[in-house]
Parts: C-alpha cells; sequence; structure tokens
C-alpha cells in the first residue's frame, strides 16, 4: 500500500479512488489522516502506528466527511480526533454513515471495529487556528466548497501541507456545497505558500507533490475549471461546458461528477439571477 515514504511520513494509497491515507510522525506525535479503504488496509494502517508509536501520542484527522474518508473513525484504536467544528454540526450524519454501510453491504466487507459517524475532540473552526504538540505546530484553514466541511492542514516545522479533496492531479474540482465557496478556498492557496515553508503537499487522491509550482498549477486548473463551466453554463453552451471532461483518466465515473457540478452551478446560476 505504501506509494511514498520519508523519515516523518508514510503514504497509504488504497487502490480504491486512489485514496491516500497519511501517517505523519514527529517527536512529539504519530497523526493519522483519513485512514481508509478497505478493511484489510486500515488493520495494515493501525498495525504500521502501533510498531512506530514508541509512547507518542496519536492524532486521527479528518480533511471532511465524506463516507470513504471517515470510515476509519475508530479502526486505529484509542486516539483523539481532530476535524472541522462544520463536520459536527451538519445534520446528515445518518446519511453518511448509510453510504459506509451500503459500501460494505455490496461488496460482503466485514470489519473488526464499530463504523460510526466521527466524533470530533479538537475541533477547527477558523482561518489561522493552531494546535501546538511540543515542537510540532498543526495550523488549520477552513475549506468548504468541495463539502462544507473541508479544512486545510500544515503541519510544521516539516513543511507538510494535507489538503483533503482539493489540489488532486486525478480529479477536476468535484463540488458538492459551493463552487463560489469553493474558488474562495482556492484563494486560500496563495497565502498558504506565503506563510508557511511547504514541503511536500497530499491531496486525498492522487500523487503527492514536493513542487510548489505544481501545487499552484493544479490550483489554477481548478479555477479554470469551474470559470469555463461557469460561463459555458451562462452561454448554455453545452458543447463547452462538456470539453472539459476531455483527457481525464476514468470518463465514465467522472462524466458522473462533471454532470453534479453543471447541475449544481446551473442552480447557482438561477438563484444569483433573482
Ligand atoms: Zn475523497
Amino acid at each position: 500500500m505504501i506509494q511514498y515514504k520519508n523519515k516523518n511520513i508514510t503514504i497509504f494509497q488504497s487502490p480504491l479512488f486512489q485514496t491516500n491515507a497519511s501517517v505523519i510522525e514527529t517527536a512529539d506525535m504519530v497523526l493519522v489522516v483519513d485512514p481508509t479503504t478497505l478493511p484489510h488496509e486500515i488493520i495494515e494502517i493501525r498495525n504500521y502506528v502501533s510498531t512506530i508509536r514508541k509512547g507518542r501520542p496519536i492524532y486521527v484527522l479528518f480533511t471532511h466527511s465524506d463516507w470513504d474518508h471517515i470510515l476509519g473513525y475508530n479502526g486505529i484504536g484509542e486516539v483523539m480526533y481532530i476535524g472541522s467544528e462544520t463536520m459536527m454540526t451538519r445534520d446528515d450524519k445518518e446519511r453518511i454513515i448509510e453510504q459506509i454501510k451500503s459500501f460494505d453491504d455490496q461488496y460482503y466487507l466485514v470489519r473488526d471495529y464499530e463504523v460510526d459517524y466521527p466524533h470530533i475532540d479538537c475541533l477547527v473552526s477558523k482561518d489561522g487556528q493552531q494546535l501546538k504538540i511540543g515542537d510540532t505546530i498543526i495550523t488549520f484553514y477552513t475549506a468548504p466548497g468541495h463539502t462544507e466541511d473541508g479544512i486545510f492542514t500544515i503541519i510544521e516545522p516539516i513543511g507538510i501541507f494535507l489538503s483533503g479533496d482539493y489540489l488532486s492531479d486525478i480529479e477536476f474540482p468535484y463540488i458538492y456545497s459551493s463552487s463560489y465557496a469553493y474558488e474562495n478556498t482556492m484563494t486560500k492557496i496563495d497565502n498558504i505558500l506565503e506563510h508557511h515553508l511547504i514541503h511536500l503537499l497530499i491531496p486525498g487522491h492522487g500523487h503527492p507533490t514536493e513542487d510548489c509550482q505544481e501545487i499552484l498549477k493544479r490550483k489554477t486548473d481548478s479555477l479554470t475549471y469551474i470559470h469555463e463551466l461557469r460561463s459555458a453554463l451562462e452561454n448554455e453552451d453545452e458543447k463547452r461546458a462538456d470539453k472539459l471532461l476531455e483527457g481525464w483518466q476514468f470518463p465514465k465515473i467522472m462524466g458522473e461528477y462533471h454532470k453534479g457540478n453543471k447541475d449544481l452551478i446551473q442552480k447557482e446560476l438561477k438563484t444569483s439571477t433573482y
């Protein structure tokens, strides 16, 4: 499962949706990010964490509440949970649990822990909020747009930027919440690169990168997709809107996400005209 490794970080990538689960270790703590997806993959991550732990506290961070990112809740052991306050206040938690249950049901998957919606101990509610654990400084930024409850997380001094379901090289923006909020979240990237020394970006899906120019390119690509899609829909140019789907690796499923984006932006355009 290991797709990237250095002194401080091990990235376990599930073949399902190429989802990244990261284990980050500093002298002060072990942080597990979005442990996922299949039962044996969660066990592999849990075992790895218990081997390297050496008495340090364990934290599990959820970048947002999508089912495939939170299904490892309870799966790592006795830990402290970090996530956004919005994750806790959403009123459709039952729906998210149902998504996990039907996934497990569909593939006859049995887990050795209880699937549940996360209870978060350390709540993130605003930009620049920090959590200090010894010499490790974790800084958060709210990141709505994909879902309402996403967060960006920066770990210093090691310089890791966890972007959740933003800044992926294998996905265009999947917009479930708001395209305007998504754009606003993208504008935070420049500020983050200016104020923090980033050595590695880890997105929720796809490839990590050590290159800041690549991070900026991913940001620009996301904004271009949203602007172009909105403009095409304003001009009722379906062909131009669907051109945005060209070149992506998984056109069948991604076509559905693209359609979802179109429906959402259409709706936004209609409500903003009146
Ligand atoms: Zn995801």
